[in-house]
């Protein structure tokens, strides 16, 4: 890709310095900066959300996977290309999701909680739970199902996926396609989800799926809130008919105040940051190095548009 003015956008600071970011781009042979939503002075930019302005630029990357907030349809009339940065959260968002389903079998959560009590509790007896053995479905297995994937299975975990391929993955038992996924979370006690926002998925974990889990089972999504129904889940926990779940997304974020799932029994909130990783900048300059460097007319890394 033939670039000479590269801007790394403001909004990169939602996982790092903007001005680190473009540190570790510097070694390409464009002029790197740093800019707002006025972009007049360069060719390409790299970016953390979409901004008008970007329409009708060269290149536009975005540091995150998801890029359902961009109107690709626009970019694409404007000949703008766009790429993305999916592949390299299967370890963070793997570990987090990992750590989070740790922490509620193990009920980690709650001796944290009552340690800024300073108050010596443990849990009754027959509360806390093992990983190994339990069944885990994980909802969509790209990078960051991978990543899920392949740590539950590291520790002993059954673990089951719903995948469009009816093919098996490295780390799954059975996969089942998309029109089985009642039967695929039914079984399960914890229910992953990695799918990304799309017309085909917004939604799709809705009171009928909620229904079909067992009602000691856990929600986990690190993929985009409005995947969840977000009001059926409140009223599933309410009703005990699932155990509690682990929130990295949300339908609305920052998660407003008023939300009943800041106080609700066994729901870990994490503020979107599953992902985040001292290593991010590096792992997202490594894809843009790559693609500023094809100038051999190879197609750029990761092209959603
Ligand atoms: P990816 O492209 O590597 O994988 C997505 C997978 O989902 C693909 O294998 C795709 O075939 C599959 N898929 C799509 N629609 C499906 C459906 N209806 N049923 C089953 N599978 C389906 O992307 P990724 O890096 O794994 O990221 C997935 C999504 O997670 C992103 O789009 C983003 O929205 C979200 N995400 C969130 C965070 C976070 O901060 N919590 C971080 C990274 C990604």
């Amino acid at each position: 890709m033939d670039v000479s003015r590269l801007g790394v956008h403001d909004s990169v600071r939602a996982v790092c310095p903007p001005a680190v970011l473009a540190e570790r781009l510097r070694v390409a042979d464009a002029d790197v900066s740093v800019v707002d939503d006025d972009v007049t002075g360069v060719d390409a930019v790299v970016t953390f959300g979409h901004v008008d302005a970007f329409v009708g630029l060269d290149w536009v990357h975005c540091i995150r996977a998801g890029y359902d907030d961009f109107p690709l349809d626009a970019y694409r009339d404007a000949g703008t290309v766009v790429t993305n940065s999916t592949g390299i959260h299967g370890t963070s968002v793997g570990e987090t999701a990992l750590g989070l389903m740790l922490s509620l079998a193990r009920r980690l959560h709650e001796y944290r909680d009552a340690q800024t009590e300073r108050s010596w509790t443990t849990p009754a007896w027959d509360t806390p739970f093992t990983l190994r053995d339990e069944r885990l479905t994980v909802v969509g297995l790209g990078t960051l199902g991978g990543g899920i994937a392949t740590r539950a299975d590291a520790i002993g975990m059954r673990v089951d996926g719903v995948r469009r391929t009816p093919t098996r993955t490295p780390h799954t038992r059975t996969v089942y396609t998309p029109d089985r996924l009642h039967e695929a979370v039914a079984d399960a006690r914890f229910v992953a989800v990695a799918v990304p926002l799309t017309d085909a998925t917004r939604g799709l974990i809705d009171a009928d799926v909620l229904a079909a889990m067992r009602d000691d089972a856990y929600l986990v999504n690190v993929a985009r809130g409005a995947v969840v129904d977000e009001d059926a889940l409140i009223a599933a926990l309410d009703a005990d008919a699932l155990a509690g779940a682990a929130l990295d997304v949300f339908e609305t974020e920052p998660l407003p105040e008023s939300s009943p799932l800041w106080d609700l029994d066994d729901v870990l909130v994490t503020p979107h940051a599953a992902p985040l990783d001292r290593a991010y900048p590096e792992a997202v300059a490594r894809i843009v190095r790559t693609t500023l460097r094809r100038d051999d007319g190879a197609d750029v890394v990761n092209r959603v548009a």
